[in-house]
């Protein structure tokens, strides 16, 4: 059985560059603020904050670098605060149709976007030589098993398979929480 680094992802949205200049200014760019996992990838210092007629909330992290498309993933519990009722989806879906819209609200401006809120499903990020490894394919699905007071094995976790990933499961908080999960810790892959 193989360890695997698991972390919990809180809400967060990705943006345009074009988002971006609506959000916070004409020409700026997201500062990184920490590294995230995956290399590349970082948490930006700017937030914004999510509005629906029922709820809000704000400081709600941009990851970056940007991207072709803003895309805004909350969990369960934050979907039904807000009145929404986003798909179960693959974040790197890039068709976003038929998932939920929000208003996202910047120092400079605010969006009104018609979609782009998932739920992201949850998902194990692998490098090519990690894949050969341990016998695993892009998009196949597998389980993961966490140990503790509220040990739980989450099956159809989505495998996502890139040269430059680093192998690293990504939970929302809601799972994170059904796990007991502070942080991150180590489970257990099962293929
Ligand atoms: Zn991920």
């Amino acid at each position: 059985m193989a360890k695997v680094l698991v972390e919990v992802s809180a809400r967060h949205i990705h943006l345009t560059q074009e988002n971006v200049n609506k959000l916070f200014g004409e020409g700026h760019q997201l500062k990184p603020m920490r590294p995230l996992s995956q290399p590349g990838m970082f948490a930006a210092e700017e937030t914004v904050q999510l509005s629906t007629p029922k709820a809000a909330i704000e400081n709600v992290r941009v990851l970056g670098p940007v991207r072709n498309y803003t895309q805004v993933e909350i969990s369960k519990t934050e979907a039904i605060r807000f009145g929404l009722e986003p798909p179960v989806r693959d974040s790197e879906e890039i068709n976003l149709d038929a998932t939920a819209g929000i208003k996202v609200i910047g120092p400079k401006g605010e969006l009104n976007l018609e979609k782009g809120v998932i739920i992201a499903w949850r998902h194990i990020h692998v490098s090519n030589t990690q894949a050969l490894e341990l016998r695993l394919r892009d998009g196949q699905l597998v389980k993961v098993k966490i140990e503790g007071e509220r040990a739980i094995t989450f099956e159809n976790v989505l495998v996502r398979v890139r040269p430059n990933f680093s192998l690293a499961v990504h939970l929302d908080t809601d799972e994170g929480n059904a796990a007991g999960i502070k942080g991150s810790v180590i489970g257990e892959l099962i293929v």
